[in-house]
C-alpha cells in the first residue's frame, strides 16, 4: 500500500525504536482502537506544545485512535493574563488581581459553552484552558498536561490554579521533579520529537545550503545558532553577550532564529529589543520555516539553548538528533537532556557559555564526539514512539472499559510522597 504523505505510518519507527517496541505499542493501541481523545491547547502554532500535538495526534490516528485537537479562543487581554500565569508558574512574581482572574475564568467559561468536548478522554494542555473543567459538564476523565518548568512556581499563583488542577483525574508533568502536592495522581512524561517531520528529517548538503542562502545566512564562518520563541526565559540577550565574548578568540556568525506564538503577547517586544544588536555577524531572523530550522540545526557548529527556565527543550532534542554540539542552560528539562561533557554542555552563566562556544568552534573533534553521543541519546529516550506509548498507557489506566488484558507496563499513577524529591512543603 502506498504510504500516506500526510501521516507517515507508525511502522516507520521500526528504524529507530526497533520491531519489538513498535509491535508492542501497536498492540496497546489496538486495545484502545476508536478511543475518542480530545486535546485542548491555546495555539496550533509556535512553541513546543503545538509541535508535539501536531505529530502525536497524527500518530495516534494512524494507530486507530480518534485523536482530535481543539483550541481555546481568547482576546489579547486573555492571552496577556495567561502569559503572566505561565511566567508565574515558572517562578516570576504576579499581581493576581480580581480583574485578571475574571478575564481568565470568564473566557474559559465562554469556551466551555462554545466547545463540544464529549469524548472518552479530554487532555487539557498548559494553564490557558485549565479552568475549562470547572464549567464543562464533563462525561469522561480529564487530564491536565502541564508542559512548563514547575521547579518553583510562584506560591500565590499555584494556590489559585490548584483549585482547578485538583478537579482533574490525572496530571502529567514533564519531569518527576515538577510533581506538586495535589489531590490528583501525577505522572511525568518527557516530551519527544518526530524524526520524520520536515523539521527533523534528513536533509542533503545541497538542501541545507539552499535554505541558508534563501535567508541570506552566510556560511563562510562557523555558525552559532539559537532557535527559540522570542521569550526572555530563553535569554536571547545573554546569547548575544556570550557570542560577542567568544568572538574575542574565534570567528563565527550568530543566528538567532525565532518566532512569536499566537498565545504569547510578549514575543514581539522581546524580538524588537534584539534588533539593535544586529550587525554583519549577528543575525536576528523570524521566519516560519521548519526546513530552515532543520537546515540551521544541521549546519551550525554550535547550537545554543541558553534558557533560564525550560520545562523541556524540544529545540535541544531537535538539535541533538541532528548530531549538533549543543550548549544548554543548566535548568529544568535540559538537565535531563544534556549530560554535561558527554553529549553536550550545560552552562550557568554568560561567561561559561562564551567559553564553551569558543571551545566548540575551535575543536571539530570535540563537536563530533558530543554530537554522536547526542544523537544516540535522543534515539534512545526522546523519540515520539516513547511518548506515544506513555500516552497509551495513561489512557488505558483511565479507561478500564477499554482494557481487555491486565498490562504490566501501565504506569503507576502516583501521588507525590509526603517527603523526599518532588514533595513540596
Ligand atoms: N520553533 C520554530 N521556529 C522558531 C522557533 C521555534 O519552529 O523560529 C520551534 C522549535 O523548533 C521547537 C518549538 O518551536 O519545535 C519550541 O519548543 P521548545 O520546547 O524548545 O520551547 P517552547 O517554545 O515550548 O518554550
Amino acid at each position: 500500500m502506498r504510504p500516506s504523505l500526510a501521516c507517515p505510518p507508525f511502522a516507520r519507527y521500526t528504524e529507530f525504536a526497533g520491531e519489538h517496541a513498535v509491535a508492542r505499542i501497536a498492540a496497546k493501541a489496538a486495545r484502545l482502537a476508536g478511543l475518542r481523545v480530545i486535546n485542548v491547547s491555546s495555539t496550533f502554532y509556535g512553541g513546543g506544545v503545538a509541535e508535539i500535538l501536531s505529530s502525536l495526534t497524527l500518530v495516534q490516528r494512524d494507530l486507530g485512535l480518534r485523536a482530535d485537537w481543539r483550541l481555546v479562543q481568547g482576546s489579547p487581554d486573555f492571552f496577556s493574563v495567561t502569559k503572566k500565569l505561565h511566567n508565574a508558574l515558572q517562578g516570576a512574581p504576579i499581581d493576581l488581581t480580581d480583574l485578571k482572574k475574571a478575564i481568565y475564568e470568564e473566557t474559559n467559561a465562554q469556551n466551555a459553552l462554545r466547545m463540544d468536548l464529549d469524548a472518552d478522554l479530554v487532555v487539557v494542555h498548559d494553564p490557558q484552558p485549565l479552568p475549562l473543567i470547572e464549567r464543562y459538564r464533563r462525561t469522561c476523565p480529564w487530564v491536565w498536561h502541564c508542559h512548563v518548568d514547575l521547579t518553583r512556581p510562584d506560591p500565590a499563583c499555584w494556590a489559585y490554579l490548584r483549585r482547578f488542577v485538583d478537579q482533574y483525574d490525572a496530571v502529567v508533568v514533564s519531569l518527576p521533579e515538577y510533581a506538586q502536592e495535589l489531590d490528583v495522581p501525577q505522572v511525568a512524561f518527557m516530551p519527544a520529537i518526530d524524526p520524520f517531520s520536515v523539521k527533523n528529517r534528513e536533509l542533503s548538503p545541497a538542501e541545507i545550503r539552499e535554505r541558508l542562502a534563501h535567508y541570506g545566512i552566510p556560511d563562510d564562518l562557523p555558525i552559532v545558532a539559537q532557535v527559540s520563541r522570542f521569550d526572555r526565559w530563553k535569554d536571547p540577550q545573554g546569547v548575544i553577550v556570550a557570542f560577542r565574548r567568544a568572538c574575542e578568540d574565534v570567528d563565527a556568525t550568530l543566528v538567532l532564529l525565532g518566532n512569536v506564538a499566537t498565545d504569547d503577547p510578549e514575543g514581539q517586544e522581546v524580538f524588537e529589543s534584539l534588533l539593535d544588536s544586529r550587525d554583519e555577524r549577528i543575525l536576528v531572523l523570524t521566519a516560519e520555516d521548519s526546513a530552515l530550522v532543520n537546515a540551521l540545526q544541521r549546519r551550525a557548529a554550535v547550537v545554543l539553548q541558553k534558557s533560564l527556565r525550560e520545562g523541556f527543550g524540544l529545540t535541544v532534542a531537535e538539535a541533538m538528533w541532528k548530531g549538533a554540539a549543543v550548549i544548554g542552560g543548566d535548568c529544568g528539562g535540559i538537565r535531563h537532556q544534556i549530560e554535561d561533557g558527554t553529549n553536550g554542555f550545560r552552562v550557568r552563566s554568560v561567561e561559561e557559555a562564551a567559553r564553551r562556544i569558543g571551545e566548540l568552534v575551535a575543536d571539530a573533534d570535540l563537536r563530533a564526539r558530543l554530537g554522536a553521543a547526542a544523537r544516540e541519546s535522543v534515539r534512545a529516550r526522546f523519540l515520539m514512539s516513547r511518548l506515544v506509548e506513555q500516552e497509551l498507557d495513561l489512557y488505558a489506566a483511565l479507561q478500564p472499559r477499554f482494557v481487555l488484558h491486565a498490562d504490566p507496563a501501565v504506569p503507576e499513577l502516583r501521588r507525590p510522597p509526603a517527603s523526599g524529591p518532588g514533595a513540596r512543603t
